[in-house]
């Protein structure tokens, strides 16, 4: 008997070689394969008949194959593949674009599945299906398997019934008819025992089926089962599996939210000393959501217990100084303060701003980047060490090298989207490790009277300008407490945003020549979104030269990419920020962070390749002064449908809310942060775009599971359903600490 657990391997029919082929696929266990579920059904209990076929729709079609051949046409290149399957006498006729590969695949009188759109034919009217997804029913050539029964088993997995169709594997190698057959045997071997690891409360609640017939239901829809439910993953076996996989992501954040708030932290002192020190250095009034967000992040750090807190604010909404002022408090109370940024770019600048804004006070700062001469490092190194430096200000370095703290009482993370998830914990492990570690070695046992468990926990808070629609919060960042700054510094004006082709090129930079002889300063931004890519990065030097030498030969142009070495690029981010350029030429390492008011025009060029966030964040760095401000997003060649909707969001809309839901829907939550670095708990069976209201209510139980009292769940139970999250968790995730 199989159980969840069970090595895939071991599932009839797999073997070791093939386990390999699912592994790349992320499927490790029998439970793994069995949450594999088909991305779409097809009714073959009542497919279509070819006369009732209207043009528009998708259907699934069962006929036997007639004709099938290549042909070429005078207007394309590529051969297209036809094959024409009947039912009796009516017709009807499938293409496929650049399928050679089809030649062989067909023979007349096979029978086929088809699924597809039907369309109607440009010249006769005739119906036909383009590209549509086949299968040829009952050949058991694919799999070599030549034994009668096991075919007879096989056709009765195809016809007669709603049929699951499953993504295929291994470039193809794994069919979804191999899924059907593989994950029917390993539902006929499970063990009929399989234990619910819901607390039996909330699982009568919401009425959920047990995990085994959720199973076998969702894969093997019984013949009454609605179709469209099935489809839009809405039945009571679909609803099962999702709320399950969502209910333990939401216990284990809200568990781990209460260990964390378990742990010894800092009790900062908000003295009339400390409220003073921080009136005293800032540059302006804060508006009413800066004083209400630095209330909300003064008080977490007040407790005695560790914060934990994710501030949001669109870009240019002051995060900066909020920051600030977080580190005055934790400054004044004697410990350090280290404020992390994604580039060393937007490190060198908050370096400075920290300079200008803290220096005369009184406090310490330093910079630590990866670039740090090594002499220069580890002089630094050692006044971090020895507690020298109050505010610590570095990129990666500060987390990827070893940097030890001598009080370390505050982590700041710039831009936080950027670093994702797992880094964050790295970073709020490597800051507890440190502090371990610290005790061990620098503090005799008598001294150590916070407790044997060493020191306390230094305070958490990220700062993000991607506003995080409320289903990714709860889920990602489900295990930090949100401040949200809403609201934007005075006297800002809207940024006007117009798309243009580059055709009309000299239109733009007509207008570039006017703001810049008034006295502003603009933006070029040309999309090299591999730093390493030669060939695009040759595009944007070529743009600058261009741009240089002919269009504003008249101009101090500047040119700011990935690749200069890191004193190039302090000096050029330097000669902008003073006003010494008027136009940079850049990619898109300015995207994050930089502030130079007096820059009022932001020209995208070939717009239409970057992602939505991306193109928010690139025009965060206009709009930050008291003049108005352009945003030109010039396209360059054919626009794809989806780079129409961005494009068009961008003209519509300035409020990073909207822009950031219409980005998760485009782009799925999974690619939401960028791929590289997402660090987004990749869900099985949820999705959270469609299971928005799934999600909401497995936090609701999850949090009232975890409270005990109120649902009347017994310890045991609790406890089995977090054995069972844990597991689950390290397994997938990796992110929760066994206690
Ligand atoms: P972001 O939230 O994108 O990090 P910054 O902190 O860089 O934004 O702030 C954007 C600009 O607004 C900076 O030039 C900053 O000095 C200015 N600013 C921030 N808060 C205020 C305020 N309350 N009044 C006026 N200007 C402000
Ligand atoms: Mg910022």
């Amino acid at each position: 008997m199989l159980q969840l657990g069970t090595s895939v391997q071991y599932v009839k029919g797999i073997g070791p070689r093939l386990a390999e082929i699912l592994a790349a696929k992320d499927i490790h266990t029998v439970g793994n394969l069995l949450n594999y579920l088909p991305f779409r059904y097809e009714d073959r209990l009542n497919p279509r008949t070819i006369a009732e076929l209207r043009p528009g729709e998708m259907a699934t079609v069962i006929a036997e194959v007639r004709t099938s051949g290549l042909f070429h046409t005078r207007t394309r290149r590529m051969p297209i593949f036809q094959m024409t399957a009947g039912q009796g006498r009516d017709r009807i006729k499938c293409l496929w674009f650049n399928a050679t590969y089809l030649k062989d695949k067909f023979k007349a009188g096979q029978a086929v599945a088809l699924y597809g759109k039907v369309e109607a034919d440009q010249i006769r009217g005739e119906l036909q299906l383009m590209q549509p997804q086949f299968e040829i029913l009952g050949d058991a050539t694919e799999d070599g398997s030549s034994d009668a029964a096991e075919q007879k088993l096989a056709a009765s997995l195809e016809v007669g019934r709603i049929v699951p169709i499953y993504e295929s594997a291994g470039q193809g190698r794994l069919t979804s008819r191999w899924f059907r057959r593989i994950i029917r045997s390993a539902l006929e071997d499970l063990t009929p025992d399989l234990p619910d690891p819901i607390p039996k409360s909330v699982r009568e609640r919401m009425g959920l089926l047990s995990p085994g017939e959720a199973l076998w239901k969702v894969h093997w829809p019984e013949p009454g089962e609605s179709l469209q439910e099935l489809q839009s993953s809405r039945t009571r076996a679909h609803f099962r599996l999702i709320f399950e996989e969502l209910f333990f992501i939401e216990l284990g954040l809200e568990q781990k939210k209460r260990q964390q708030k378990a742990q010894t932290g800092i009790a900062f002192q908000l003295t009339e000393q400390v409220r003073a020190a921080i009136k005293k250095v800032l540059p302006f009034h804060p508006t009413a959501a800066q004083k209400r967000v630095l209330k909300e992040i003064a008080s977490d750090m007040e407790k005695p217990v560790p914060m934990r807190r994710l501030l949001q604010g669109d870009v240019g909404s002051g995060k900066t100084i909020v920051a600030f002022e977080a580190a005055i408090i934790a400054m004044e109370g004697g410990y350090q303060v280290a404020l992390m940024a994604p580039t060393e770019i937007l490190a060198q600048q908050h370096y400075f701003s920290a300079r200008r804004v803290l220096e005369n006070a009184g406090y310490r700062i330093v910079l630590l980047t990866g670039s740090l001469e090594a002499g220069r490092k580890r002089e630094t190194r050692r006044h971090i060490g020895q507690g020298n430096a109050n505010l610590i200000i570095g990129t990666h370095a500060l987390i990827e090298e070893k940097v030890d703290f001598a009080k370390l009482g505050l982590v700041i993370v710039d831009e936080q989207h950027r670093f994702g998830v797992m880094q964050r914990l790295k970073l709020m492990k490597k800051s507890g490790e440190a502090a371990l570690d610290r005790a061990a070695a620098n503090l005799p046992p008598a001294r150590a009277d916070q407790s044997s468990a060493g020191q306390p926990e230094p305070d958490v808070l990220v700062m993000t300008a991607t506003p995080i629609p409320r289903t990714l919060a709860l889920t990602l960042y489900g295990d930090l407490d949100i401040s949200v700054l809403d609201e934007m510094p005075p006297g800002r004006v809207p940024i006007v945003t117009r798309r243009i082709s580059d055709d009309r090129a000299d239109e733009a930079w007509s207008f570039v020549r006017k703001q810049v002889s008034a006295g502003h300063q603009v933006y070029v931004v040309y999309p090299v979104i591999e730093e390493n890519e030669e060939r695009e990065l040759k595009a944007a030097i070529k743009m600058y030269k261009e741009l240089s030498k002919r269009i504003f030969p008249d101009q101090r142009v500047g040119l700011l990419h990935g690749r200069l070495d890191p004193e190039e690029k302090d000096r050029v981010m330097q000669q902008f920020q003073r006003g010494d350029l008027s136009i940079m030429v850049s990619t898109t390492v300015i995207e994050v962070g930089v502030d130079v008011p007096n820059a009022t025009v932001m020209v995208v060029e070939h717009a239409e390749r970057f992602g939505l966030a991306q193109l928010h964040q690139l025009r965060g760095r206009i709009g930050r002064g008291a003049a108005k401000s352009y945003c030109i997003l010039m396209t360059g060649g054919k626009v794809s449908e989806e780079g129409e909707r961005r494009l068009d969001a961008m003209v519509r809309t300035n409020d990073g809310f909207q822009i950031a839901e219409l980005d998760l829907e485009l782009r799925g939550p999974g690619e939401f942060f960028g791929t590289r670095q997402a660090g987004i708990p990749s869900f099985r069976v949820a999705n959270l775009i469609r299971d928005r209201q799934i999600l909401e209510m497995a936090k609701r139980e999850a949090s009232g599971s975890l409270s005990g009292s109120k649902f009347e769940i017994s310890q045991q139970e609790i406890d089995c359903a977090l054995r069972h999250m844990r597991a689950r968790w390290q397994h997938t995730y990796g992110l929760v600490e066994v206690g």
